[in-house]
């Protein structure tokens, strides 16, 4: 049955075109796309505000299907997430990280540490920790230079599990980022307890921060808070200078965004990590 699925969505029609449809197609390809080489993980930059450094890298996942193109992750990993695949899809891509790193670091190339995204639904495996130590230990990479985000939203749904997790990680080696922060309602008490270096605040409060006073209250709010827990503020989305100024004034460290670069293949991030 998978695999009479697998074409189906080559001679769909019309009539067939329901949303429930459309998305057992994307499980469908979704299914076949490591085995067929249509993923790839793109590097986009984090940068220093003040000194213009690259400090990291966040891996995002590509799919390129052969005939819808590029699909959206907004698109595709909701569907990974709900079929399950995104375990595996998961594995694949935070194995393909490592192993990159570990080629820039025989290359001679500058090492900064590498972000890589954890879904809820990855986050509920039993043994996730034990297998992320498996799949990194193999690359021979070691986890320092690993950094797992984690969505603030997580947090609230997973509760205890998830801090839990976290310490297991950080115990482990790897460092923690929460990411989309301002858009879930932690509660500052758990902030305290959690061993995360980093507050990515989300992008939708960048996006007007010029013009919009709440958004400025809010993510100089986070800095303040961040900054008293000794954790440092990543600013994401930033696509104009005059955000990066005002992020910049508001005391945030780093940023991420198309103003410096969008996410882009290993072999065009390289040029962020030569060194001289
Ligand atoms: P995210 O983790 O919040 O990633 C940031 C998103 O913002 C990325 O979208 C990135 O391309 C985009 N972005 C970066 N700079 C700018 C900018 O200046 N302006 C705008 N408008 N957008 C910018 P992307 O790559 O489409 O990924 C969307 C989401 O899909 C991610 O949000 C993350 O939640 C999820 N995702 C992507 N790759 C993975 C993965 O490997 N594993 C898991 N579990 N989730 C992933
Ligand atoms: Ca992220
Ligand atoms: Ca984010
Ligand atoms: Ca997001």
């Amino acid at each position: 049955a998978k695999d009479a699925g697998r074409n189906r969505f080559e001679y769909y029609k019309p009539e067939m075109n329901t949303k429930a449809l459309q998305r057992l197609h994307l499980e469908n390809a979704l299914r076949s796309a490591i085995a067929e080489n249509q993923l790839m993980v793109y590097c986009q930059p984090k940068v220093n505000v003040n000194s213009g450094a690259v400090v990291g890298l966040e891996a995002l996942l590509r799919w390129k299907h052969p005939q819808l193109g590029f699909v959206s992750p907004a698109e595709f990993i909701p569907v990974a997430e709900e079929s399950g695949l995104i375990n595996e899809i998961g594995d694949w891509v935070l194995r393909q990280t490592a192993l990159q790193q570990r080629l820039w670091q025989s290359h001679g190339y500058a090492i900064v540490p590498i972000a890589v995204n954890l879904s809820a639904r990855q986050c509920g495996q039993k043994d996730l920790v034990e297998k992320i130590q498996t799949i990194v230990r193999d690359t021979g990479l070691p986890p320092q230079f690993i950094e797992f985000e984690l969505t603030e939203s997580m947090l609230m749904d997973m509760g205890v599990n998830c801090l839990e997790l976290m310490n297991k990680l950080s115990s482990a080696g790897f460092s923690l980022a929460l990411d989309d922060f301002g858009t879930g309602y932690s509660s500052l008490s758990r902030l305290k307890l959690l061993p995360v270096k980093t507050l990515k605040i989300d992008q939708s409060f960048v996006r007007d921060i010029a013009t919009d006073e709440n958004d400025e209250i809010i993510v100089n709010a986070t800095a303040v808070l961040a900054h008293a827990m000794e954790m440092k503020v990543v600013a994401e989305g930033v696509e104009t200078q005059q955000q990066l100024e005002f992020i910049r004034d508001l005391q945030c460290e780093e940023y991420q965004g198309y103003l410096f670069s969008r996410p882009v293949p290993p072999d065009e991030a390289e040029q962020f990590l030569r060194q001289d």
